[in-house]
């Protein structure tokens, strides 16, 4: 369990003051000039030697992330870009930090943004959060008064500059190359890659998007040292993090803990347990939406890390913990994400337009039992066929969730299929399905 000296977000609760002169009290903004004397090779080494794997779900190492941007700013400046555009379903982290901590985001993106050779930052918020851009856009300017960001930002001698941009509410937009195209004024849809954002981002320049509690956690990374970071949770696995616990648990609750905790005591420890106790659970989601569910049994002793949600079948992502007890009609739950993405996908390429919707309408079909048992082979097949064959993650995303239910849940869309057919038995369930 994390210790309370170890956290990070002191104010993740908002029961103190947001404010600039609370924040200083609380650490915030403590020697940022003098971190950024030891320059920018300095600032990367540190980021890498912490472990820090990026928070947005992806879990790519942050600090290599920084250094892939060119070492000289040539003709072309570098900018760094901040994805607020909290969307994936069961996550409140950030928006947490923007409401109550938003003073270390700010630290966090003009260390950042030093140590990648930028003079500008623009951080992308979700459109749906409103309070959360108030509250960032007023630490900004506390910010910009007390002279910490601007020129010579907090006396570093770096000029820095931060704007916000607030998203139009499209879940596609916290894809990082559709959040660029969004930026620039465009349609947001997920650019192909190569080439990647370090080399061709914002309007063409290098640049490096990140998620919030990525760049937040950076300033204590540097001023408590890396070693400390790295000394909680595992190897690859590293430091504390946010987690967003939904569903049927007594209390949900957002919490910052060590990574690597088991998932039951978190549950335990945070949430008053599951509701009905633990053995009335049935499933969980791990890591938002977008990740395969984890039955009870595999949940007993999984530890909530990238590499052991790996070692599963499925992952970290953005550590929304969505728990679900036996009342839950797990057929109708995935499908309901399945309709989720649907209507999220940009509509770019044929088998994530096409497969998302596809697949939802048979999920539905499902979820009634309107089905042939042989359908859960096809639908599985189609999932593989969307897997891996898009321009973004959205059809990974779309097909993750499905392929779970499969793994773990096939006797219970089978013995649904029975129950129909058994009630209705001069039907077929594609016979139901055609008319
Ligand atoms: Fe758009 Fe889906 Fe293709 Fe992503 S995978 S680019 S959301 S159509």
């Amino acid at each position: 369990m994390l210790e309370d000296k170890d956290r990070i977000f002191t104010n993740l609760y908002g029961i103190h003051d947001p404010g600039l002169e609370a924040a200083k009290k609380r650490g915030a903004w403590n020697s940022t000039a003098d971190l950024l004397s030891f320059g920018q090779d300095w600032i990367i080494d540190q980021m890498k030697a912490s472990g820090l794997r990026g928070r947005g779900g992806a879990g790519f190492p942050t600090g290599l992330k920084w250094s892939f941007m060119p070492k000289e700013v040539g003709e072309r400046p570098h900018y760094l870009i901040v994805n607020a555009d909290e969307s994936e379903p069961g996550t409140c982290k950030d928006r947490e930090i923007m409401r109550h901590d938003p003073h270390l985001l700010i630290e966090g993106c003009l260390i950042a943004s030093y140590a990648m050779r930028a003079h500008a930052c623009y951080i992308y918020i979700r459109g749906e959060y409103v309070d959360e851009r108030i509250a960032l856009e007023k630490a900004i300017r506390e910010a910009y008064d007390a002279g910490l960001v601007g020129k010579d930002a907090a006396g570093s001698g770096w000029d820095f500059d931060i704007y916000v941009s607030h998203g139009a509410g499209a879940y596609i937009c916290g894809e990082e190359t559709a959040l660029l195209e969004s930026l620039e004024g465009k349609k947001g849809q997920p650019r192909l890659k190569p080439p990647f954002p370090a080399n061709a981002g914002l309007y063409g320049c290098p640049s490096t998007v990140n998620n919030v509690e990525s760049i937040a956690v950076a300033p204590d990374i540097l001023r408590r040292g890396a070693e400390w970071f790295a000394g909680i949770g595992r190897e690859g696995n590293t430091g504390t993090k946010l987690f967003c616990v939904s569903g049927h648990v007594n209390k949900p609750c957002n919490v910052e803990e060590a990574m690597s905790i088991p998932l039951k005591e978190l549950i335990e420890t945070h949430c008053g347990g599951v509701r009905g106790g633990w053995d009335n659970l049935k499933a969980v989601i791990p890591g938002g939406s977008s990740v395969p569910l984890i039955p009870k049994d595999i949940c007993d002793d999984v530890l909530m890390d990238f590499d052991a949600l790996k070692e599963v079948k499925s992952g970290l992502g953005t550590a929304a913990v969505i728990v679900m007890d036996q009342s839950t009609d797990i057929v109708k739950a995935i499908a309901r994400i399945a309709y989720f993405y649907k209507h999220e996908s940009c509509g770019q390429c044929t088998p994530c337009r096409e497969g998302t919707g596809w697949m939802w309408r048979v999920l539905e079909r499902m979820a009634r039992g309107e089905a042939e048992h042989s359908e859960i082979e096809t639908l599985l097949d189609v999932t593989y066929q969307v897997e891996g064959h898009t321009i973004c993650a959205l059809g990974d995303a779309a097909a993750w969730p499905i392929q779970g239910l499969i793994r773990h849940f096939r006797g219970e869309i089978e013995e649904r299929i029975n129950q129909y057919r058994s009630a209705k038995p001069h039907v077929q369930g594609a016979a139901v399905a055609a008319e």
